[in-house]
């Protein structure tokens, strides 16, 4: 049988040779946690954002089988409005919302077959001229035509200087989620165990635990965990652990059409992600990056993990994080050193007083 200690993973003190649980790499997160050898493989989400067409399917699953109530982009809840500024109106990742898809615009060459607007007859980045736009050209109300449907103008326009010209523009979409860390800063400093390490090595917040405290939120380095305003819980992703605990795997891979959410053993998820970044940069692209791969970054990797194809920052997503504790036992050790030195004053004052 899987058992649970009530331990965070993030205390010192409970038992890791090194003394260190704080950050750093941790190969067993769910023993680490207190869970018995026997206890599942780590899972998580291999998230490739190259593949996502932005359907939002991911989204909606998430809301229906949690049942998640309707928000706006300011995460006011039973108000549905449109951000005007963008496809997306889900806005950021809230207690309502635990997948977010960003659409990101941006106006450069396109390196991959993303959704893109392009002078007509003009091959993506390149300026070379299409064969099938060389036989278009010769048939000049035809050309017309398509010169409308492939919306020239809008390529002629750049919304971010306000000039015309000759680039493209691209749409990056990438569906964010709690990252599920190695070392949850969440979960360290949750006073009531509302939140805690399940045998899957994913992180839970427990809804009738938790006191409204609202700890965790400054805690997460990823701006993930919110309260719900009119209750003042807090909210996140569960990696679906009612499903996992049922055999099924999460509702928003589940529901992706194009595998651009991946879910697994974190392991063979990790190989894989090794696998289609080396085949997107042999076919040139180089901007392509994982993020939250690796175990030696600021929170010892990330159980969601993502493939970008450009910085972390235009994805809005925090190009170094750290867990938030890691500086906890110095911060502790100078406190006790300010204490102790303030109790030798005042001693000293009183010993050395003259009768
Ligand atoms: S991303 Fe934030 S909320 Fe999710 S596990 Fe990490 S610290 Fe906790
Ligand atoms: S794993 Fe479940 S709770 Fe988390 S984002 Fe996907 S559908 Fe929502
Ligand atoms: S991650 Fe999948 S379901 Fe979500 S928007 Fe992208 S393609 Fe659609």
């Amino acid at each position: 049988m899987t058992t649970v200690s009530s331990a965070s993973p993030g205390l010192p003190g409970t038992g890791r040779p090194d003394g260190n649980r704080l950050f750093g790499p941790l190969p067993d997160v769910s023993g680490d946690a207190g869970y018995e050898p026997d206890h599942p493989a780590r899972v998580g989400f291999f998230t490739d954002t190259s593949v996502c067409i932005g359907c939002k399917a991911c989204e909606v699953a998430c809301k229906e089988w949690n049942t998640l109530p309707m928000d706006d982009a300011n995460g006011t809840r039973d108000q549905m409005a449109l951000s005007g500024m963008s496809y997306d109106n889900t806005g950021m990742l809230g207690a309502n919302s635990w997948r977010h898809v960003a659409f990101v615009e941006q106006v450069r060459t396109v390196d991959l077959p993303m959704p893109a607007v392009g002078l007509p007859g003009r091959s993506p980045g390149t300026g070379d001229v299409h064969a099938h736009d060389r036989v278009m050209a010769d048939d000049a109300p035809r050309a017309a035509q398509t010169s409308v449907l492939n919306a020239q103008s809008l390529s002629e326009f750049d919304p971010q200087t306000g000039q015309s010209g000759d680039r493209e523009i691209r749409w990056l979409m990438s569906s964010d989620v709690c990252k599920h860390c190695t070392h949850a800063a969440c979960l360290d400093v949750c006073p009531t165990g509302a939140l805690f390490r399940t045998e899957f090595g994913t992180v839970v917040v427990q809804g009738d635990i938790c006191n409204g405290c609202g700890y965790c939120v400054p805690a997460c380095p990823y701006g993930v965990i919110d309260q719900r305003k009119d209750d003042g819980r807090v909210f996140k992703c569960t990696m679906c652990y009612d499903r996992l605990t049922d055999g099924l795997q999460p509702a928003c891979a589940t529901a992706c059409p194009t595998q651009s959410i991946q879910f697994g053993d974190l392991d063979e998820l990790h190989a894989r992600a090794d696998a289609r970044l080396a085949t997107l940069q042999g076919q040139g692209v180089q901007t392509a990056r994982l993020y939250g791969r690796d175990e030696n970054d600021g929170v010892g990797g990330d159980g969601a993990f993502f493939l970008l194809l450009d910085e972390p920052e235009v994805y809005g997503l925090p190009p170094d994080p750290v867990v938030t504790t890691r500086d906890l036992p110095s911060m502790w050790k100078h406190a006790a050193a300010g204490a102790a030195m303030v109790v030798g004053v005042v001693l000293t004052a009183f010993v050395g007083r003259r009768p």
